[in-house]
């Protein structure tokens, strides 16, 4: 039997993953060039279905990495001059911020509690910030941040580049995308993909001032670098030779989501939130972690375990179920449960992985 996966990242997989791995074989696209114009309709394709799907304006550039990690450098090297300024409220967050520094950047934080979150009334930008580092869902609390927070955010600081880690929640937040600058995930989280593919979304805002620092400073990267990036993009191409398959995959999950609908999909996320945190609420030995219900995270549902051990219940789901559930993040390892509530899983798996929970 199948294991299904309740952990927020490799999570369970999107449930036409697998058909559209062994199509991408059966065209042996493992094969083919990526100066070919079937690369480029490939590219083409997957760039089109992501921004319907995430309502992406036509004149913003997609370009493919390794993973989030390499967009967070990427992103410092070619739109930092001096400053950045980070939110942090866990690992993730944290990590972005490290890079900054790592970077001989200037970097800024607005650092919150493990488990709580930002709204947009409390933070003060620095005044001579230049990239604005917000993450939608920090994957180690289970705290997200509202879009219109991040809108207020950018509104607020116009002068300033806005991006979002959507790492572990993409494409759930509605995020305007022709406000904010720039947007990035990987795939192997809330997409439900195999590890393997970073996908960056900037606006031509972003292209601005990499082309200006490349200007001045001489140095943004070498392969990629945003300038690079676009450059190749413009023709549905990518500097190096990528993971054609995954970009291949991308493109028809997308197309599998935008078939569902976005709206449906979101309103799917948003019933099964609320199904395991009333759960959680409700049964003895646990407690929903985030206290207050604006930061509690939509696709990323983080549980105080009291009175059991978190990894004693783990266990037992996995052996009556056949279900994974995440740990805790770090330090919070023996006391909390991490479910991912990514598309990938239905109500009735989340209600089949709740009656689990219930007999342990
Ligand atoms: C997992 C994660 C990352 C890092 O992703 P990689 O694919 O390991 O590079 C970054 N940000 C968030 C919010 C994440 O959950």
């Amino acid at each position: 039997m199948k294991k299904v996966f309740f952990t927020p990242g490799p999570a369970e997989l999107f449930p036409t993953v697998e058909q559209h791995y062994k199509d991408a074989f059966d065209q042996q696209l493992g094969s083919i060039s990526h100066r070919s114009q079937r690369f480029r309709d490939i590219y083409k394709h997957t760039s089109e279905q992501l921004k319907t799907l995430m309502n992406i304006p036509e004149s913003s550039g997609i370009f493919f990495t390794s993973s989030a990690n390499e967009i967070w450098e990427r992103i410092l090297q070619n739109t930092v001059e001096h400053e950045s300024f980070h939110l942090v409220n866990g690992s993730f967050s944290k990590k972005f911020y490290d890079f900054s520094s790592e970077l001989h950047k200037y970097a800024h934080k607005f650092e919150k509690p493990f488990g709580e979150g930002f709204d947009y009334s409390e933070i003060i930008v620095p005044e001579y910030a230049e990239l604005i580092c917000t993450t939608a869902n920090e994957t180690a609390s289970g705290v997200q941040m509202r879009p219109s927070e991040i809108h207020k955010t950018k509104r607020g600081n116009k002068d300033k580049l806005v991006c979002v880690d959507t790492v572990s929640s993409a494409p759930y937040p509605d995020l305007d995308m022709a406000l904010i600058d720039s947007a990035f995930f990987s795939v192997q989280k809330s997409f439900g993909m195999p590890a393997g593919l970073g996908v960056w979304i900037a606006a031509p805002s972003l292209l601005e001032k990499a082309e200006r620092m490349k200007t001045h400073e001489g140095n943004v990267g070498t392969y990629h670098s945003l300038p690079t990036l676009w450059k190749n993009f413009e023709k549905f191409e990518t500097p190096e030779t990528p993971n054609v398959m995954a970009i291949y995959v991308l493109g028809k999950v997308a197309e599998d989501m935008n078939k569902i609908g976005i709206d449906v999909i979101r309103k799917e996320t948003e019933k099964k939130a609320k199904v395991l945190y009333d759960f959680a609420e409700k049964c003895d030995f646990l407690d929903i972690f985030v206290k207050n219900p604006d930061h509690r995270s939509q696709t990323v549902i983080v549980i105080d375990v009291k009175e059991k051990n978190a990894a004693d219940i783990i266990k037992k789901v996995q052996a009556d179920v056949n279900m994974v559930i995440g740990s805790g993040y770090g330090d919070f390892k023996a006391t909390q449960l991490r479910i991912a509530n990514f598309a990938a899983v239905n109500m009735e798996q989340v209600e089949t992985l709740i009656e689990a929970i219930k007999r342990v």
